[in-house]
């Protein structure tokens, strides 16, 4: 039998995972936002519903999630089933990750930080990053709808900061797009302080203080950049520079 090649791609420059909605735009939003502004394409999977979420249900994350992308300006959000609090590292769960990248075909990957303070973060980190590599072997094959899919592996693994300290490699200068990126953690309406609201039980996110300790966090890589607003992220790899002035900028 003949086994049609998928044509209907939309290939993106990044693709953002999560393993809850709202990671992606906790964590590196505003970077999301200043690579869409230079004119290149977005798109985000959610590995998980975030279910086991003590605020909100499956269905209003899930209008939150897309309320989030609608204000965001991506490209496209998938939403996976893998299992709030269950996200396990198995065949199934990576092959589940090894299609979205062969459908968007990105080439870069965001994914939450190898340590962290929630389990499912740190499984959803493992099971992309071997995601990304095993996407690009020809022997491992996936079907979507039907259709084989191409091999594609991307060219750049970035982790972005979540709950931990960790001394990013690089820092995103955001300061144009970091405001504009709270729009997109506000559609979380469920998640976080909202004024007047009655709030119980209490979260460590939905805390008054949480989104103020985020915006200090963003001022304080900035601050080790000179910029007003900065994401912090880690490299997977070694980091190889083609225009030398492109990266070391200067005046003269
Ligand atoms: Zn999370």
């Amino acid at each position: 039998m003949t086994r049609q090649l998928e044509s209907s791609a939309e290939k993106v420059y990044a693709l953002a995972f999560g393993a809850h909605p709202d990671d992606v735009e906790l964590a590196c939003g505003a970077t999301l936002l200043k690579i869409m502004s230079e004119g290149r394409s977005v798109s985000v999977c959610d590995l998980t519903r975030g279910e086991m979420g003590t605020m909100g249900t499956p269905e209003t994350r899930k209008r939150e999630a897309e309320a989030a992308s609608l204000v965001m300006g991506y490209q496209s959000r998938t939403t996976l089933d893998l299992g709030d609090s269950k996200l396990f590292y198995n065949e199934e769960n990576l092959a589940e990750i090894i299609r979205v990248i062969r459908h968007v075909r990105p080439d870069v990957v965001f994914a939450n930080p190898p340590d962290e303070r929630h389990p499912d973060h740190m499984k959803a980190s493992k099971l992309v990053t071997d995601a990304f590599y095993y996407a690009g072997l020809q022997q491992l094959p996936t079907t979507m709808n039907g259709t084989v899919q191409e091999p594609h592996r991307p060219q750049h693994l970035l982790y972005y900061i979540q709950f931990k300290h960790i001394q990013p490699d690089v820092i995103i200068d955001v300061s144009e797009t970091f405001d504009a990126s709270r729009k997109g953690v506000l559609a979380f309406t469920t998640q976080f302080h909202r004024e007047g609201a009655i709030e119980e039980p209490k979260t460590l996110i939905n805390r008054k203080e949480f989104l103020t300790g985020l915006d200090a966090r963003a001022r304080y890589f900035g601050e080790q950049i000179g910029v007003v607003y900065g994401e912090g992220f880690l490299l997977s790899g070694t980091l190889g520079i083609q225009s030398f002035c492109g990266i070391f900028r200067g005046e003269g």
